[in-house]
């Protein structure tokens, strides 16, 4: 009854104004004069209630109240949250909750408009979409039934981005895209120069797809075939490091292209027999095989700080539980199209990550450009996909198997049981961590003070809550300090702070690239699918600064990379400090 359930579901969310502002503008359901019409304790409640109803295919008899009342106080207390789309449509007539997709493009006029009416569909939803444009004939190939010529895959991408241009405004939030390139695609270089000019596919990122035989070529300095998709014939040689350098530049001069290590992605598909991977999602932490999608969802890890120390059992408790709730995502969830539906639940991949990772080493008062950091990185995520893996496991024993299970990687490995196949993923938490309250994903802190552009410029301040803690506690908390951290937006030189906590609370632009990819490396080690991060360049860095760091992230394992150099795009999101 409902009153059984407002006893259960009671405990008030903790959420600060921010959080509140940002759900009433697009997560709260609303009455038909666009006013929310629930609370923010009713979202997480209809969240909870909905998502803990799987229970029901699996055992008649299950307990759904007892599931809901676990999802909702994990929920409430901000130690994890599930991706947007859950929050927003998890018990509501559109029932999407997945923000991850990708999409095959298919080398017809026909596929091509059936790829463009899939995005709508899935953007509506908020959903993101990747897609491989890989499989397209080159520019100027021919088109026999009318014996014209291709426009190639550029150009069609551009159709992809007028029609999420239009989608965005009906939608819950704007759908972002992926795009994708092999680089040995022939019209390679016209990709890599798509985003020079910067009013051209503003809804896209793009990513070149590198092979292990050009990165080879890169290092060697040798030429690299061009091979067309369609006749898989050679169509051409470049030399591999005039591409690379060519990337390289761009990526300085406006932050794209990234790079996708595509072989890389492949060599740990869980399951090969399912297809290939040809494309991530749009912010690049979740390679999917055509019409797959997932579920993310984060754990807080600022939450698990008690006294200095970790709270490894309660870490626990909340890795178990999440997993539970995003294997129940994915039969709540209303699929797009039929294709998705099926191919979603032939694997069951979920991505479980983390945020509030800069909080966590900043109530620990380890500098995040340490040794210390990256080894505690690695310990971290190694926990939450062991524990991960065993709540999976347990999963599988009374649900299934997911339906691959047998033809992937894992038996081989010595896994007996797993309901998904994967579990991990370390997503942007872009605007979960506004809700949580927390700093985003792995990302360090962007400034302890700072201005935040939320949706369509509804501007907010924000000091970081943590580092007033501390002030408070270590007794060096003043107005003037909190009036010298806001103009300039970090702590460091500021003589009243204690030296060991200036390092503590270092922030983006006095990390080195250097660390930054050692982060994300650490964090990859351990992570199924890919690790969402951007590696921050002062403005004054040099192009030769950005090559060194894609050479050291191909050296360290991660499966991608994405980097921002300062001031090189207008209309950043995020800007350091109060003084201008
Ligand atoms: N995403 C999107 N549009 C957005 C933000 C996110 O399509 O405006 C998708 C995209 O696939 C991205 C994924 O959601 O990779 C996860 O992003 P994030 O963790 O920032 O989402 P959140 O759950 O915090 O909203």
């Amino acid at each position: 009854s409902v009153k059984d359930i407002e006893k259960a579901l009671s405990r008030e969310p903790e959420l600060n104004q921010n959080a509140i502002t940002v759900l009433e503008k697009r997560y709260l359901k609303r009455d038909n004069n666009g006013k929310p019409s629930e609370k923010p304790i009713d979202m997480f409640r209809r969240v909870a209630l909905n998502i803990a109803e799987a229970d029901k295919l699996y055992d008649k008899n299950a307990n759904i109240l007892a599931s809901a009342k676990e999802f909702y106080e994990q929920m409430v207390t901000l130690r994890f949250l599930p991706n947007s789309p859950t929050l927003m449509n998890a018990g509501r007539e559109l029932q999407q909750l997945a923000a991850c997709f990708v999409l095959p493009v298919e080398d017809s006029l026909e596929g091509i408009f059936e790829a463009v009416k899939n995005t709508a569909l899935i953007h509506k939803s908020g959903g993101g979409t990747g897609f491989s444009f890989s499989r397209l004939r080159p520019k100027d190939d021919v088109v026999k039934t009318t014996r014209g010529v291709s426009s190639g895959p550029v150009s069609f991408m551009t159709v992809f981005d007028a029609a999420t241009e239009t989608i965005k405004q009906g939608g819950t939030r704007r759908g972002a895209n992926m795009g994708i390139l092999r680089v040995d695609h022939p019209d390679i270089m016209d990709f890599i120069y798509a985003k020079e000019d910067k009013t051209k596919l503003t809804n896209f990122n793009l990513s070149v797809g590198l092979t292990e035989k050009f990165m080879q070529a890169v290092l060697e300095d040798k030429e690299y075939d061009l091979i067309n998709p369609k006749t898989k014939s050679v169509a051409g040689q470049l030399r591999a490091k005039d591409v690379f350098d060519k990337m390289v530049q761009l990526a300085w001069e406006g932050g794209d292209p990234g790079i996708v290590y595509l072989d890389r992605i492949n060599a740990e598909n869980p399951t090969p027999k399912e297809g290939e991977m040809e494309s991530t999602n749009p912010c690049g932490e979740q390679p999917l095989l055509p019409y797959e999608s997932c579920n993310l969802g984060s754990i807080n890890l600022g939450r698990f700080v008690k006294d200095g120390q970790i709270d490894w059992a309660d870490l626990e408790k909340t890795i178990t539980v999440a997993v539970h709730f995003l294997d129940n995502v994915i039969d709540m969830n209303k699929y797009p199209i039929p294709e998705i539906d099926r191919q979603t639940k032939r694997n069951r991949k979920i991505g479980l990550g983390l945020m509030g990772w800069a909080d966590m080493l900043a109530m620990l008062c380890i500098p995040y450009n340490s040794d210390e950091a990256t080894k505690l990185a690695e310990d971290v995520m190694q926990f939450i996909r062991d524990k991960g893996r065993e709540k999976s496991a347990a999963l599988a024993e009374i649900r299934g198997d997911f339906p691959t299970f047998k033809d992937s990687v894992y038996p081989a490995k010595g896994f007996k049981n797993m309901r998904n196949a994967t579990i991990t993923t370390v997503a942007p938490t872009g605007t979960i961590s506004i809700i949580a309250g927390c700093s985003s994903g792995i990302e360090p802190f962007f400034a302890i003070a700072f201005y935040r552009q939320v949706m369509d410029n509804n501007k907010l301040v924000e000091v970081s809550p943590v580092f007033k803690d501390i002030a408070k506690r270590e007794g060096f908390l003043t107005d003037e300090l909190l009036d010298q951290v806001a103009e300039t937006g970090a702590v460091h030189d500021i003589e009243s702070v204690p030296e060991k906590w200036q390092k503590a609370f270092v922030t983006a632009h006095d990390i080195t690239p250097f660390w930054h990819t050692k982060m994300q490396a650490a964090f990859q080690k351990f992570t199924d699918n890919a690790v969402s991060k951007t590696v921050n360049f002062p403005n004054e860095a040099t192009v030769e600064d950005v090559r060194r760091t894609y050479l050291l992230s191909y050296n360290l394992g991660c499966k991608g990379t994405t980097i921002y150099r300062d001031g090189s795009r207008t209309g950043q999101v995020l800007n350091v400090g109060t003084k201008d």
